[in-house]
């Protein structure tokens, strides 16, 4: 019998895992894929390895409060990490051959920026203020578990309205939302507190992954083990099954049982109660949750580059087409794409070359409904058909137009294209709609897209980016949360910070 049995092994749930077994619980963490890590997945196609959900990461400077979750969690000093160039983003807008940089450090950032906009130098210094004072609103982001009253203000703020506020200058609006990509960016939906909770933790630090993402999964997954853990792959979890108000044990797809004392669910929310009958969970809270929008899902690109052809940037790139800030998502079949997130890998062997590219976009899963009955995964394969090949080459096609606009000499020096739809997102992460970032927060309504980590049964926890935060960031100070809950033990957070 274990003390804790987690359901997905994406960054929350091992995280979630590996907290507790280092406060002595007996974790037991049942993955459906073969690969631990949801979203932390990496594959490697022609030798070159792609990640597929963490392109960067912020707040792993000395000190900052990632950095502290990880060393906490026993994994930051064996993490391979490269610090990005002061401009972490470039962002580039239709119409104008300039790139304009968001930078690492405020003081960097706002110099860099008003060196383009110099008439709008005490904008940017209002900005900043108001990134900072909202993440000091929220507590846990600071890694206490002060009162969180104060957030209670913001809640209702407007990303796209907020940065308006702070500047009549079109262009500069452009720039300071150009990464919001990053969260899905939506103007009637968006709250400017996710805008800012992100965005500060890149200008604190910005960080990619040398070899990958999946180092984090590998390193969770070991200390795991190391402190007695045990963890079950290719295992999908079929059922949560409750007897008098708490849940017993839970039920696999090939017919085994797993009993524990708590149970933590890294499934999203709707998941998790779809696969639990119990009439705890009362049909209103079911229908508040399973009633919830998605974030939209993604098409993404990952392209192995002709050797020594194309040289590699140690920054991210976003692009938008005029006019499209805010609504990146309403395309149609003829204007999509509108716009990208351009990433680029760098050469093993010579650090001045890109190897590989990966470019991002919005899609939504309505696109691949056609193919909605066929499943692919490593595993698990199985064929999609021609027709859902044709359709990938023809978005290939019209993403791969776009991109060269900007960007000859990569789309000149492609050796190998693979793609990725909302099918995929599906197949890997187990989301139905293969939404990128989970639950769309939405400011006109912000309670109600905020999920507690507690659900009525008081043995069964919620953990994973569809509680508060989504990115690597949200993701992790959500475990830390769910952790502080189930352990009953508001110290866990001071133990992290003094880490
Ligand atoms: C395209 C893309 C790019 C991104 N880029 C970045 C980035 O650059 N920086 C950043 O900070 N964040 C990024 N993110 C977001 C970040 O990757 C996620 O927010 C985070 O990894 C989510 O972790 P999670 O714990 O919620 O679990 P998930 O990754 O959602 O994993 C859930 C796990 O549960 C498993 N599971 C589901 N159902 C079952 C079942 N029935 N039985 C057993 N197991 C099950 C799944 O297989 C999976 O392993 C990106 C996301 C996407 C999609």
């Amino acid at each position: 019998m274990f003390d804790v049995i987690i359901i997905g092994s994406g960054l929350g749930g091992l995280l979630c895992g590996s907290i507790l077994a280092k406060e002595g619980l007996r974790v037991c963490i049942i993955e459906k894929n073969k690969q631990l890590g949801g979203n932390l997945q990496t594959f490697s196609r022609n030798k070159q390895l792609f990640d597929t959900g963490v392109h960067y990461i912020g707040g792993l400077g000395k000190g900052q409060n990632l950095y502290q979750v990880f060393k906490y969690a026993g994994i930051m000093e064996q993490l391979r990490l490269k610090k990005m160039e002061e401009a972490f983003d470039h962002i580039l807008l239709e119409h104008d051959p300039k790139e304009y940089v968001q930078s690492q450090g405020y003081d960097a950032f706002i110099k860099n920026l008003t060196t383009d906009f110099p008439e709008e130098k005490e904008a940017i210094i209002r900005y900043c203020y108001l990134l900072k004072d909202t993440c000091d609103r929220f507590p846990l982001y600071r890694l206490t578990m002060d009162n969180a009253a104060s957030k209670d203000t913001v809640l209702s703020l407007s990303a796209k309205a907020v940065i308006e506020t702070v500047t009549s200058n079109k262009k500069l609006q452009a720039v300071l939302a150009g990464n919001n990509l990053l969260y899905s960016g939506v103007a009637g939906k968006t709250p400017f507190h996710v805008h800012a909770l992100i965005v500060n933790s890149y200008i604190e630090s910005s960080w990619k992954c040398v070899d990958g993402g999946s180092q984090i999964a590998k390193l969770l997954g070991a200390e795991i083990k190391k402190r007695n853990g045990t963890i079950i792959r290719n295992c999908t979890v079929k059922r949560i099954i409750e007897a008098a108000g708490k849940i017993t044990h839970i039920e696999t797809e090939d017919g085994r049982h797993f009993a524990a004392n708590y149970f933590i669910s890294n499934m999203s929310p709707a998941a998790t109660l779809s696969s639990t009958q119990s009439a705890d969970l009362k049909a209103i809270y079911r229908k508040r949750i399973l009633d919830l929008e998605n974030t939209i899902s993604s098409f993404s690109l990952h392209i192995v580059l002709k050797p020594h052809t194309v040289p590699y940037k140690n920054h991210n790139c976003y692009y938008h087409k005029e006019g499209h800030l805010w609504n990146m998502n309403d395309y149609t079949a003829d204007n999509w794409p509108l716009g990208y997130g351009l990433y680029y890998t760098t050469d093993r062997k010579d650090k001045t070359y890109a190897a590989a590219v990966s470019i991002l976009t919005p899609m939504w899963f309505k696109d691949v409904e056609p193919w909605q009955d066929t499943y692919n995964r490593a595993g698990k394969e199985g064929d999609r058909g021609t027709s859902y090949e044709a359709f990938k080459n023809q978005k290939t096609e019209q993403l791969l137009a776009l991109v060269k606009e900007r960007f000859p000499e990569i789309v000149d020096n492609c050796a190998h294209v693979y793609a990725a739809t909302p099918l995929t997102n599906r197949d890997y992460i187990g989301m139905t709609d293969g939404s990128m970032y989970g639950i769309q927060k939405d400011f006109t309504d912000p309670l109600k897209t905020v999920i507690s980590p507690r659900t009525k049964i008081p043995n069964l926890f919620l953990t994973g980016q569809n509680l508060n935060l989504h990115g690597i960031l949200g993701t992790s100070l959500s475990a830390v949360l769910t952790c502080t809950l189930l352990l009953n033990d508001n110290t866990l957070v001071d133990k992290i910070r003094n880490a």
